[in-house]
């Protein structure tokens, strides 16, 4: 029985556990996402530090100063500060006990000796210590996915290392007697390349991850039985390239079956990519994705990125879809199943605007050159003509970790 693709996905997504937690350097830390929350191990800033270049004074107006004495950063706050006088100070240099605000040297004037202000100042420019964060309080929640400012959060509060949840461990299974390696010669005719291989390892890498293991089974049930039970114990995301439908020679889910899988979705009303199925085994999964490079990409992104990210304990996320504007006729008939159409994605003035790319078929892997977004037809609605707003899924990497 086939089911709507994004219930299908939603029911998938509901039954993944997330893997657990490691402890990675903050090196390594771009991208994670944070297992708990990390907190400030002092008061930030640590004293009262100037903001400007100037004069530290203290609370009373009783002009001119007599100026006694600098304050420059990392050196401490010197003596406190006598009555009548100002102190030099600078840029993240801490205020002398007694000091309360900092005059801008370009709002004071200096004649012999004294200063004066010239021009009133609007606030005290200092940061006040604890002013930003008090020891204890918490700096990044968990469940956060690291940005390089967290990173640099990270840095400033000292923590080493970083405890971010687990990633899970992929592997890639090519069946097809027709396939041959990216490097061999071959005859012409049926026997083809392996691109799917490539394209996984390339989408894996956009998102920081990559591929444990690719491995390559021929047509063969037995074979495949072998191949599928080995892998399946050395990965928790087992993705099976081809095989996935239900013709004589596609065995990849009665290897999986044999191998302790239950399908939780299998065959889905989606253009390209229907073949697809979902199956898993505790708290391990396996994905048989249609062979044809074009269904491959579309499966890859529609279905196996959500799961992984809920895998690595982000919440499930719809597939998250963007508005734009189409650019170019697309198809002249209604789709009967909701289709994923590669395309170009353009940013304009008034937002993105979407290009289709020539998609004779779910084989036509040269047709998308260049496509880095799915425009998403829906089944029965109007074919959208250019100049309409349509929506689509963006196929540039949204999470990361170089
Ligand atoms: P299948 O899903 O096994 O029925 O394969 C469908 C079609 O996808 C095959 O006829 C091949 O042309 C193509 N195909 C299968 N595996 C690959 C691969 N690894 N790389 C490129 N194309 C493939
Ligand atoms: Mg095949």
């Amino acid at each position: 029985m086939s089911l709507g693709w994004e219930a299908a996905l939603d029911s998938c997504l509901r039954l993944a556990e997330p893997r657990g937690r490691e402890s990675v350097p903050r090196a390594q830390a771009l991208g994670r996402i944070l297992a708990e929350p990390v907190v400030i191990d002092r008061d930030y800033p640590s004293g009262d530090l100037s903001m400007m270049d100037g004069y530290a004074v203290g609370a009373a107006t009783d002009q001119p100063w007599r100026i006694a004495g600098e304050n420059t950063p990392g050196h401490g706050p010197g003596e406190p500060l006598a009555a009548g006088t100002a102190r030099r100070i600078f840029t993240g240099a801490e205020l002398p006990a007694g000091a309360t605000r900092v005059l801008p040297q370009e709002l004071v004037a200096l004649e012999g000796g004294l200063l004066r202000v010239t021009e009133a100042p609007e606030g005290a420019f200092v940061r006040a210590r604890g002013s930003e964060g008090r020891r204890g309080e918490t700096a990044l929640f968990a469940g956060s996915r690291l940005t390089p400012a967290d990173l640099a959060i990270l840095a400033t509060v000292g923590a080493q290392p970083v405890i971010v949840t687990a990633r899970p461990r992929v592997a890639h299974l090519v069946t097809g007697d027709e396939v041959m390696g990216a490097g061999e010669r071959g005859e012409p005719g049926s026997r083809i390349r392996d691109s799917n291989s490539d394209l996984v390892a390339a989408i894996l890498r956009g998102i920081g991850q990559r591929v444990r293991e690719h491995r390559q089974v021929r047509d063969d049930r037995a074979a495949t039985d072998r191949r599928v039970a080995e892998m399946a114990d050395l990965c928790d995301v087992l993705l099976i390239s081809g095989g996935a439908s239900v013709g004589d020679h596609d065995h990849a889910r009665p290897a999986l079956e044999a191998a302790g899988f239950h399908f939780e979705a299998h065959r889905l009303e989606v253009r390209p990519g229907k073949p697809i199925g979902l199956a898993r085994r505790g708290r391990q999964w396996a994905v048989a994705l249609p062979g044809n490079p074009v269904s491959h990409l579309v499966a890859l992104h529609v279905f196996v990125l959500p799961l992984l990210q809920v895998l690595e304990g982000a919440p499930p996320a719809r597939t998250r879809l963007q508005r734009a504007v189409l650019d170019a006729p697309v198809v002249r008939a209604v789709p009967k199943r909701d289709t994923f159409w590669p395309s170009m994605a353009r940013w304009s003035d008034e937002g993105w605007r979407l290009t289709p790319c020539r998609f004779l078929s779910s084989g036509d892997l040269l047709g998308i050159a260049g496509a880095d977004a799915l425009l998403l037809l829906r089944a029965g609605a109007d074919v959208p003509h250019p100049g309409d707003p349509v929506f689509f899924l963006s196929l540039a990497p949204e999470f990361s970790n170089p």
